[in-house]
């Protein structure tokens, strides 16, 4: 067991701690995590293995505000998950999720995390007598009755509610517990370019929802001493979901977060970049207190302060992303 920049785990024999052999510690730990394919995922979810479409063509619509899009095109379907607590899930959901819609992307998103961050950073009450994806993921509501307009164009919202806390348990004796987003979300998602996932800190049965409805992750990481113990945890349930009911998950990417330049966070990024290579977004998201103060007026960042240097990186992460999946968000 070693104490490294990047957190406690076992290495490999052989390599001596704090050697040049450090990335190839990571690059065991990484093959540990690669190697548990075949290991199901929970207790009935083998029988829903399903072929996934590489993503929804999107309807051809002006409706409701939305912008026209291109029929035949296609959507994505992004879950944003970590289950460390906050290394940033929430503030790239919102952010990446107001970037793309500011670059007129149609773009839903739906928040799965009981603590409801997402909807509150958008200025969207929690109000109980209103549609949450609580009714959607228990009691089988349309995702298109729960969806709430935001304050910019093309973003949409579908908020969690305090509800939720108990869906964890709930969820646990409902049929196809792992896919009731994904059914939720699969009528819906033509009708949006980009449809964003937040998750909550944890790999239960809310987040497992998110995975198997999603066609990629993005994982936000802390540049920090325990950053990769989470990646290999998060990773691994990845593997379990992909081994079991969507077998066509993908890593869109890891995007490193509240950087700030020093030693630890540019030796650990470094580290991170040599062994996940090009599943490694270029647009670092530094630590900036603007994007920390935007949730507290109710407002993505790029409504509070479009010049601040937290605003110009995640619309710069947005450019990279419809750059990995093209103009109707293919890749
Ligand atoms: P949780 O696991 O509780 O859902 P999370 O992973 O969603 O948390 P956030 O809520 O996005 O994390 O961020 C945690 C805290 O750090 C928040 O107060 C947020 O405003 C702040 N924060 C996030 N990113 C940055 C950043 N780049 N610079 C400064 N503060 C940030
Ligand atoms: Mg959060």
């Amino acid at each position: 067991m070693e104490h490294g920049p990047l957190g406690t785990f076992d290495h490999p024999a052989g390599v001596p701690p704090d050697s040049p052999g450090r990335s190839r510690r990571l690059f065991h730990v990484e093959r540990r995590v690669r190697g548990i394919r075949h290991v199901p995922l929970a207790r009935g979810l083998e029988g829903e293995t399903v072929r996934r479409p590489e993503g929804y063509r999107l309807h051809d619509t002006s409706a409701g505000g939305h912008a026209p899009m291109e029929a035949g095109a296609m959507s994505r379907i992004l879950t944003i998950a970590n289950q460390k607590g906050g290394v940033g899930k929430t503030t790239t959901a919102v952010n990446l999720a107001a970037s793309l819609a500011a670059a007129e992307r149609r773009t839903l998103l739906v928040d799965v995390d009981p603590q409801g961050n997402a909807g509150s950073a958008l200025g969207i009450r929690r109000d109980d007598s209103e549609h949450s994806i609580y009714e959607v993921l228990l009691d089988g509501l349309p995702l298109a009755d729960a969806v709430r307009k935001t304050e910019l164009k093309f973003l949409d919202l579908v908020p969690a509610s305090h509800h939720l806390v108990g869906a964890e348990l709930e969820l646990a004796d409902v049929a196809g517990r792992e896919s009731r987003l994904r059914a939720a979300v699969e009528p819906l998602a033509p009708s949006y370019e980009y449809v964003i996932i937040d998750c909550p800190p944890s790999l239960g049965l809310l987040t497992v929802n998110g995975l198997v409805a999603a066609q990629g992750v993005v994982i936000p990481l802390q540049c920090e001493y325990y950053a990769l113990e989470g990646l290999a945890d998060v990773l691994k349930t990845i593997e379990l979901v992909r081994a079991s009911a969507n077998p066509g998950l993908k890593v869109d990417g890891i995007v490193l977060t509240m950087f700030s330049p020093n030693n630890l966070a540019n030796q650990v990024a470094d580290e991170i970049r040599k062994t996940f290579s090009d599943q490694v977004f270029q647009t670092v998201i530094p630590r900036n207190v603007r994007l920390s103060e935007a949730p507290s007026h109710g407002k993505p960042v790029l409504l509070y302060d479009v010049t601040s240097k937290g605003c110009q990186s995640y619309l710069e992460l947005a450019r990279e992303v419809t750059h990995r999946f093209g103009a109707g968000g293919v890749a």
